[in-house]
């Protein structure tokens, strides 16, 4: 990154609004009226209301705060208008984070998805828009060229994996969630090196403290889904499957240190096809 890139990078990630479990504020329902005779009028009401809710906003200064996801919702948010992250309290457990956990197995789910939220902030989206949420490419253009060149390989990469005989994953619809998995998973690597302050952790279970990480990394993506469903996601969602995403870890060289990758072992890959993003 160029210094003037990564300047506007730093402000950028210092006015990012960090909401964890729940809104500051809770949403009025008031108004809302529901009933116990007709899911469909529920329904509307619903719509209604939160249609009224949006139209008052008219006018009015934006609320960086304002949560797009419900606490109950096992999932994560990049907001780039209001440059705010949303981390609903149903994904702060198990498989993703445990309290009583160590660091390998919290920065290897968890972390893994705190980075990557983080670094949609810092891929081709993001850099359309500024610390502020204003609309505005603040990358030089040395630095799009790197991204860019970056981000084919990891076109590529994906494009090569076929969960079917006929249907292969589709590199560049699925860019930049796929790039977000390779930053954030580097970056949550690094977050749980940093947190052991050059210690190393015990082993438990047979496994090193950077196995687990990567083992927990692994397993909060486990996943069971029909063929039909997997089918329509390759096809229409930006987000590859969940054990395709597992496959991030190829991109990261102490992966293949924690478990002694070698080439020919199926998921090598050589130093100059695994991907770095920054
Ligand atoms: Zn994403």
């Amino acid at each position: 990154m160029a210094p003037a890139t990564k300047r506007e990078a730093l402000a950028k990630l210092q006015g990012i609004v960090i909401s964890v479990g729940y809104p500051d504020t809770w949403p009025s329902y008031t108004g809302l009226r529901v009933g116990p005779t007709s899911a469909y009028a529920n329904r509307m009401a619903a719509i209604r209301n939160t249609t009224a809710n949006q139209l008052a906003k008219l006018g009015k200064p934006q609320d960086n705060a304002e949560w797009w996801m419900v606490p109950q919702l096992v999932n994560a948010v990049n907001l780039p208008v209001q440059n705010a992250l949303n981390f609903p309290a149903a994904i702060l457990q198990q498989p993703y984070f445990d309290p009583r956990a160590d660091a390998a197995f919290n920065y290897g789910a968890i972390g893994a998805t705190i980075g990557h939220e983080i670094s949609h902030s810092f891929d081709s989206s993001g850099a359309a828009v500024d610390a502020t949420g204003k609309l505005r490419n603040w990358w030089t253009a040395s630095d799009l060229a790197h991204f860019q060149a970056q981000s084919q390989a990891l076109v590529t990469q994906y494009d090569n994996y076929a969960p079917f005989p006929d249907l292969h994953l589709n590199g560049q619809l699925e860019l930049g969630e796929n790039g977000a998995d390779v930053a954030g998973l580097a970056a949550a690597y690094d977050a749980y090196r940093a947190s052991l302050g050059g210690r190393e952790l015990p082993v438990i279970g047979g496994f090193t403290g950077d196995q687990r990480f990567f083992i927990s990394f692994a397993q909060s993506w486990a996943n069971k889904t029909r063929e039909a469903a997997e089918r329509s996601q390759i096809v229409g969602n930006a987000h590859a499957p969940a054990e395709y995403r597992t496959l991030t870890v190829r991109n990261i060289d102490a992966w293949y240190d924690a478990f002694g990758v070698k080439p020919g072992d199926k998921l090598y890959l050589a130093p100059d096809k695994r991907v770095r993003l920054w």
